[in-house]
């Protein structure tokens, strides 16, 4: 095996993280973008609340607003109805003493209010309402700041914006706000088999498949991704191409060509143009990854197997563009599941099996989710977990317990 690396060994999935951690510098960059779009964009630098939330004092519930000093002796209470509030509307008028409001929720509170009983526990008598008796609870009302003061963090930072976070900026009144610029990601396939769907299909050749997967899984707000298309094995064009993408990107994503065969070529390739930060994982499938540096664009080379090109961009190359955002790379959710099926393992590396998760009566149980090769779309698509079998695993029997990582924990928006 040609050595491009100081170290012999195979890295765990844990310590290629932890060189990931390292040497991958976030960008400082920052534009400033409309909350519109600021869905799935990350923010980095505290960011003030401008206003409280609530805005104001305001009702919780549909009912009456009244002043608690008028129900302190003994019940019935009798309030008299002076008026109407409801959402948008502004009481003018203080309280005065034996009076009551009708309010709706979400209302601002009329001045020298200081409690709203609930309609339900209230009766209607003309002009008045009676309360019965005292013990009910009398504060459905939702103060000014109880939720964020003004001049308080809006979040912990740094953020990743989800729909709740915008419409939290909404809430504030907030426009625009400054985020980490989008990173630009290259991404390109190796392989002189591979050939374009709906083009006719010389003998020979497949499809090119992992094109699609890169870029699915890269299509988040945050990136922004050139296709740079099939590459082909060609040296000189593979050079070419590389060089040319590290101008302008970030990070340049391959799939194929990363292990040690004779039409290999990212490994030697990245040798010469840059540095290898390290070069095969103890991970299957995606054993052959590589991760270098060319200039100031970091490099990830991935097998070509498109489920090892999945197990890589979740595992590896998604956790180093999160530390890109300076988001912290943090280990996928894991749960427990029972094992229906029996499933094959040797040991060695850690293993990611395609599995259906599912839920039976008091837990969750998971199945295999067909043939586990790197190359098997089929099993992948059906999966919706992967099934984690640690490398000194032998094998799983029926019923028993295993890590699974539910897809959705991929998501990241
Ligand atoms: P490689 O890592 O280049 O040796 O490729 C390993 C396997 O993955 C071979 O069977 C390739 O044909 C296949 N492969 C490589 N690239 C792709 C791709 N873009 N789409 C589908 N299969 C691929
Ligand atoms: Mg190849």
């Amino acid at each position: 095996m040609t050595d491009y690396c100081a170290s012999h060994e195979l890295l765990t999935l844990p310590q290629a993280l932890a060189v990931v951690r390292h040497v991958v510098e976030p960008i400082m960059e920052e534009e400033d973008c409309s909350c519109g779009r600021a869905l799935g964009r990350v923010l980095r630098r505290p960011f003030t609340a401008p206003v409280d939330l609530p805005l104001f004092d305001q009702a919780a519930m549909d009912g009456y607003a009244l002043r608690r000093s008028d129900i302190t002796s003994e019940p019935p209470y009798r309030l008299r109805v002076v008026g109407t509030v409801r959402a948008g509307q502004v009481w003018k008028t203080p309280l005065q003493p034996g009076e009551c409001v009708r309010i709706f929720t979400g209302a601002a509170l009329p001045e020298s209010a200081d409690s709203v009983v609930m309609q339900e526990h209230v009766e209607r008598d003309g002009e008045d309402i009676v309360l019965a008796n005292a013990t009910r609870s009398y504060d459905h009302i939702r103060r000014a700041g109880e939720d964020i003061a003004r001049g308080a963090d809006l979040f912990r930072m740094p953020k990743l914006l989800r729909a709740i976070d915008v419409s939290l900026l909404a809430a504030s009144g907030v426009e625009r706000v400054p985020v980490t610029r989008q990173l630009r990601i290259a991404c390109m396939t190796t392989g002189d088999e591979l050939a374009v769907p709906g083009r006719p299909l010389p003998p020979g050749k497949i499809y090119d498949s992992n094109r699609p997967l890169l870029r699915g899984l890269l299509t988040q707000p945050a990136y922004r991704v050139t296709d740079l298309g099939n590459v082909g094995d060609d040296r000189e064009r593979l050079r070419e191409v590389l060089r040319k993408a590290t101008g302008d990107h970030d990070v340049i994503v391959t799939t194929g060509g990363a292990s040690h065969g004779d039409y290999d070529l990212m490994p030697p390739l990245l040798a010469e143009l840059g540095e290898i930060y390290f070069w095969q994982i103890a991970v299957k499938p995606g054993k052959p990854l590589l991760f270098g540096r060319i200039g100031k664009t970091y490099v990830f080379a991935l097998p070509g197997n498109p489920l090892a090109v999945m197990v890589a961009m979740h595992h590896i190359v998604i956790p180093a563009l999160r530390r890109l955002c300076d988001l912290p790379i943090e280990p996928p959710l894991q749960l427990a599941a029972t094992s229906l099926d029996r499933l094959k393992k040797s040991p060695g590396r850690l293993e990611f099996q395609q599995g259906v998760l599912s839920w039976q009566d008091d837990g969750y149980i998971v199945r295999s989710a067909g043939g586990q090769g790197s190359h098997q779309l089929g099993s992948a698509s059906r999966a919706n977990a992967y099934i984690v079998l640690p490398a000194e695993c032998r094998g799983i029997a029926p019923g028993e317990t295993v890590i699974v990582e539910p897809f959705c924990a991929f998501e990241t928006v």
